[in-house]
């Protein structure tokens, strides 16, 4: 076995290859690009280089520096993990030639499976059924053509070179072949340098059901069986599940010793995944499933095959590449339970699932036990920047059976929370309590078809959201003025006073949310009433309520409305607030309430605190004449600075309060005489 591996990677990959390595006692060498300086797989590696600028093209995907940090660590193997160079066949070629073993398969295996035509021509010779198409060298756009109407409409375009759902195109009928085709070609050439492209029949109701398969050195090759990916978004897996819900014993059979097959034509030694396409529309049925395309790596879903054989893929990615025999045999490799794994990703599902990036403010996944694992590369603080994939986990559940292992996705994904970062957590589970997929009525259309379930039209927000929104704020607040007290040295001053009972009269203060398009305006009253000596009354949209509560070191807001016990966390960042409640993350923006000061009550002459604060600065002197929207006094509240300004041209009659003065809600802060017009 090796003494020192480097991890050719980084996110949750490097991590968890990482984590086998440290459990196996191998050393581990990271590598890391500018952006990933302070990343996590950095940290949790025994030794880290930097291998250059944020930019993959410029770090991760150079070569030398790759093996340059090799040589000066002195490790004896690289693991590329998933993506960058792990399907490159020069870089299993560069690192045999600098004497550093590759894990993972001989370049040979690489360059027959790296092109999606030529690997159908070696499945085909080999038995393997491959979906009905043509994948020849001529690509003269009218053979094409003649092609696709012999295939019969509805035709896929792939680019040979695809990877990433990228490259492919439907066409329904000949008359939109020649666009669809230039457009396959303009993309798969800018992504992938090459613009060759086969044309497949189109199955209508298609299962991506995918067979994970190992070899050795020795000539054995076995399978851990299948993997259902078929909940997709462009042709991008979302949720992974073994078994493949309703699989027939004898399918399986056959699709296992396929995939072997497939394995042995090619001389395969390593972890690799034969992508199959089954045609549902007749349900599953054994001999209706077509080679797709090999993956000659580890795969991003591989834990769900974890969870149901009880293996460990890297380790015996690890054991294999050390020139070691397959730690079991076929008929060894049992399978128990069901694992789904759902990936958590940075980006917004409302609108058209655009990435997202930003600080990671808040980051608490639901705890690990043996039946829950999360697999991921960032921590709370961390950034998730545009640089990468914006994955930021893995959510890995495992049941007795698919209900629960169902279940317990819905409920792990309802713990989730993650704040300053727009996620699909929300999303996901929506598709986890969803009755289709929980009746496993599964085809690659699946999220498309119910879209309108999985991400509702955005509503404002609830009583609820807005109920712990304000108390978050109010609890905030309080703690803040209670540290003031302390800080000043005179807790028993009535200005700290924080419990309500203010000097004149009942102490309230009106926050304004702003949710969506809708402005909420609640008004909080301190300590009276239902809610009890430490609570609050709120005005909410849909009535009165009493709420109390306390946030607890981890950040979490153990709140009690109406004498409803619940836990949430509240993220404030600025004015932008975050309720993280059950799975959602719901924004709000704080409503400057200054901003919204009228003219009526400044008509009066006096300005008010419109909420309890500390005047940090004056502005004018009294006498001073102002124009509308001058500062005239900046008022710390709710650790905001607020600056309440002129509402109309005219003159500042008194200044009643100092620099560091506390002041109530309704303290008469200046007296203003606004200009007579004319
Ligand atoms: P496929 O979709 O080809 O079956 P996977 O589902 O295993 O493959 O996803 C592999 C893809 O993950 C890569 O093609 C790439 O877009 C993305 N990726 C690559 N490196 C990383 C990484 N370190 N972290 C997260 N995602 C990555
Ligand atoms: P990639 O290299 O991008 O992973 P694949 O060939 O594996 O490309 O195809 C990606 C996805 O596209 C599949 O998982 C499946 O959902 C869909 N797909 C591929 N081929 C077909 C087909 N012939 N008919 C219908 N859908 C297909
Ligand atoms: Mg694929």
């Amino acid at each position: 076995m090796f003494r020192k591996i480097l991890i050719a990677n980084r996110g949750e990959i490097a991590c968890r290859i990482i984590a086998t390595a440290r459990r196996l006692g191998i050393a581990t060498v990271a590598v890391y690009s500018d952006a990933d300086a302070a990343a996590r797989h950095v940290a949790m590696a025994d030794e880290a280089y930097r291998i250059g600028p944020p930019p993959a093209k410029e770090s991760y995907l150079v070569i030398e520096r790759l093996l340059e940090a090799a040589r000066t660590s002195g490790a004896e193997a690289i693991h590329p993990g998933y993506g960058f160079l792990s399907e490159k066949a020069e870089f299993a070629e560069a690192c045999a030639a600098a004497g550093i073993t590759f894990i993972g398969p001989p370049p040979k295996a690489i360059r027959a499976m790296g092109l999606k035509g030529a690997a159908k021509a070696i499945m085909e010779k080999a038995g393997v059924p491959v979906v009905p198409g043509y994948h020849g060298d001529d690509q003269e756009p009218a053979r094409l053509l003649e092609e696709a109407t012999r295939i019969g409409y509805p035709v896929l375009i792939k680019a040979v070179a695809g990877g990433g759902g990228k490259g492919m195109r439907r066409v329904d009928a000949a008359d939109g072949f020649a666009a669809e085709l230039a457009s396959a070609r303009r993309e798969a050439s800018a992504a992938f340098g090459d613009d060759k492209v086969l044309i497949e029949k189109y199955l209508l109701r298609p299962r991506h059901i995918e067979i994970q398969v190992f070899g050795d050195s020795h000539g054995q090759a076995v399978h851990l069986f299948e993997r259902d990916c078929s909940l997709q978004r462009r042709h991008q897996k979302v949720i992974e599940e073994a078994p493949a819900p309703g699989m027939p014993p004898g399918m399986r059979a056959a699709m296992g010793q396929a995939a072997v097959a497939a394995a042995k034509a090619i001389g395969y030694v390593g972890a690799g995944t034969v992508e199959f396409i089954a045609d549902v529309s007749q349900g599953l049925k054994e001999d209706a499933f077509y080679f797709m395309e090999m993956n000659t790596r580890l795969q991003v879903e591989h834990p769900v095959t974890e969870k149901i054989t009880g293996q460990d893929l890297v380790e015996w990615q690890l054991i294999v590449a050390a020139g070691g025999a397959l730690p079991l045999a076929q008929d060894e490799i049992a399978l128990s339970g069901h694992a789904i794994e759902a990936r958590v990703y940075a980006e917004n599902p409302a609108r058209q699932f655009l990435p997202a990036t930003g600080t990671l403010l808040r980051l608490r996944p639901p705890a690990e036990t043996s039946e829950v694992r999360v697999d991921t590369g960032v921590r709370e603080g961390d950034a998730v920047t545009p640089f990468y994939d914006p994955m930021i986990a893995k959510l890995i559940v495992w049941g007795e059976d698919r209900p629960t292992a169902l279940r317990r996705l819905a409920r792990a994904l309802a713990e989730y929370e993650i704040a300053g970062v727009t996620t699909n957590v929300a999303f996901l589970g929506a598709i986890a309590r969803h009755p289709a997929f929980a009746a496993a009525d599964l085809d690659t259309g699946f999220i498309e078809r119910h879209l309108a379930d999985l991400v509702p039209p955005a509503r404002p927000a609830g009583d609820e959201v807005l109920a712990l929104a304000a108390l978050a704020l109010l609890l905030e607040q309080r703690e803040s003025a209670a540290a003031q007290a302390i800080s000043d040295g005179d807790p028993f001053s009535p200005w700290h006073r924080v419990d309500g009972f203010r000097l004149n009269g009942e102490g309230h203060t009106v926050l304004r949310f702003l949710s969506g398009e809708s402005e909420i305006a609640i008004t909080a009253r301190y300590g009276r009433g239902e809610g009890g000596q430490d609570g609050f009354r709120l005005d909410l949209p849909g009535g009165p309520l009493a709420v109390r509560g306390e946030v607890t070191a981890d950040g979490t807001l153990h709140a009690d409305l109406g004498g409803a016990r619940l836990r949430a966390a509240v993220v404030r960042r600025g004015d932008e607030v975050t309720v993280l409640l059950n799975g959602r993350a719901e924004r709000l923006k704080l409503h400057d309430p200054l901003a919204g000061i009228d003219l009526d009550a400044a008509a009066g002459g006096t300005l008010a605190a419109p909420m309890p604060g500390r005047i940090v600065q004056v502005l004018v002197a009294a006498g001073a004449s102002v124009r509308k929207g001058t500062g005239l006094m900046v008022l710390e509240a709710m650790k905001m600075e607020h600056t309440i300004a002129a509402p109309a041209d005219g003159r500042v009659e008194a200044v009643n309060f100092a620099a560091g003065d506390q002041v109530e809600e309704g303290a008469v802060l200046l007296a203003f005489a606004i200009e007579a017009k004319g």
